[in-house]
């Protein structure tokens, strides 16, 4: 061992889902089925490209001024990052400085680990029950912050807005951030509560809901101080994390709140009849309120129908870890694209049996 190896940073990565780059159906990593909105490639063509050469706005005004209209907050309450995980990752680095573990469920996004870990946050992981619901009163100990998703991935179980207000009620010594990438397809969203508490920070992302995933961005909703506290770090990191192209396509995308609504009721409506679906072959699934649905079969082995989905060019997202082993995580896509899922799932059983 070279004597610079001991004071390398090491860690173990997060490893999204695949990005296969020849054409699949493709249901492994939550991504819109549909385009965004028509606005966006508007936006995108009339960018003027001269002015690529200068710097993009460091506070990102555009973007901040337009998602503040649309959620009733004020700009000062809104901070922009590179996709929820760029946010994220500023909240770990900004908020988590205590010698007590950072509480998250154990199943859950696997990236608050690997934030927890390269930024060497003590972290505990706190049980999901045998239903995979939170158990909130693990969450009323002594702890040094508090993350989780709301709904939950990979379960998509959504816990009552009053459950997630319970936490954030006993955890007000410390912050408590909500990440909300699926809030859409849900519920009530914890933005409700961000004036009555000054210790809640709620994330979402333009990566489900708006169809952008390509694009990388992703907001922090709290109250002006917080939200200084992580535009300190983020001036103190990168200042342009926003480029021209991100900041004009995000603030296109929140005008039109009619395709918007017009593309989640769409999705909804399509997991709604892929429920019945899966229910017709056998499956079994959590109830999902996201743009996906985990889902186990009695009779076959996850793991295979991950296998011979996936020969047949039909990519969903399997894991294999503990308790986890026998599900499999199907995300919404078009009618059509669930209607090929479940021919060959059909066609697979029959075959099988
Ligand atoms: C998809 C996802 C994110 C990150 O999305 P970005 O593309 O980085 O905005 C964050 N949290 C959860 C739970 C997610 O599923």
């Amino acid at each position: 061992m070279k004597a610079f190896e001991k004071n390398i940073r090491k860690v173990e990565p997060y490893v999204p889902g695949e990005q296969p780059q020849n054409k699949v159906i493709k249901l492994n990593t939550n991504e819109n089925p549909y385009p965004p909105s028509p606005g966006v490639r508007k936006a995108l063509k009339e960018l003027d490209t001269d002015r690529f050469r200068l710097y993009p706005d460091p506070s990102c005004a555009s973007l901040t001024e337009a998602l503040a209209k649309f959620y009733h907050v004020n700009p000062d309450q809104v901070f922009v990052g590179v996709g929820s995980d760029d946010v994220l990752s500023m909240c770990f680095l900004t908020f988590f400085n205590s010698e007590k573990p950072v509480f998250f469920p154990d199943l859950t996004y696997s990236f608050y680990k690997v934030w927890a870990e390269l930024y060497r946050i003590p972290y505990e992981c706190q049980k999901l029950d045998a239903d995979f619901r939170m158990v909130k009163e693990d969450y009323y100990k002594e702890n040094g912050g508090v993350i989780f998703p709301n709904p939950n991935a990979p379960t998509a179980i959504y816990e009552e807005l009053d459950v997630v207000e319970d936490i954030i009620r006993a955890n007000q010594d410390v912050i408590v951030i909500v990440d909300e990438a699926y809030i859409d397809f849900a519920g009530r969203s914890a933005l409700e509560l961000i004036d009555r508490y000054d210790n809640l920070i709620v994330v979402q992302t333009f990566s489900k809901a708006r169809s952008m995933a390509g694009m990388r961005i992703g907001y922090a909703i709290s109250n002006p101080a917080l939200i200084k506290y992580l535009n300190d770090a983020k001036y103190s990191f990168n200042s342009y994390t926003m480029n021209q192209a991100a900041l004009a396509c995000g603030v296109e995308s929140v005008k039109d709140k009619a395709y918007f609504e017009e593309g989640i009721r769409k999705i909804i409506k399509t997991r709604e009849w892929a429920k019945e679906e899966l229910l017709r072959l056998g499956f079994r699934y959590l109830d999902s309120s996201a743009n996906f649905i985990f889902a186990t079969h009695p009779a076959y082995d996850a793991k295979e129908l991950f296998e011979a989905l996936k020969k047949n060019g039909i990519y969903v997202r399997y894991w294999g870890s503990e308790r986890i082993e026998q599900y499999l995580r199907i995300t919404i896509g078009t009618r059509e694209e669930m209607e090929a899922l479940f021919a060959f799932l059909k066609g697979y059983m029959e075959n099988r049996v």
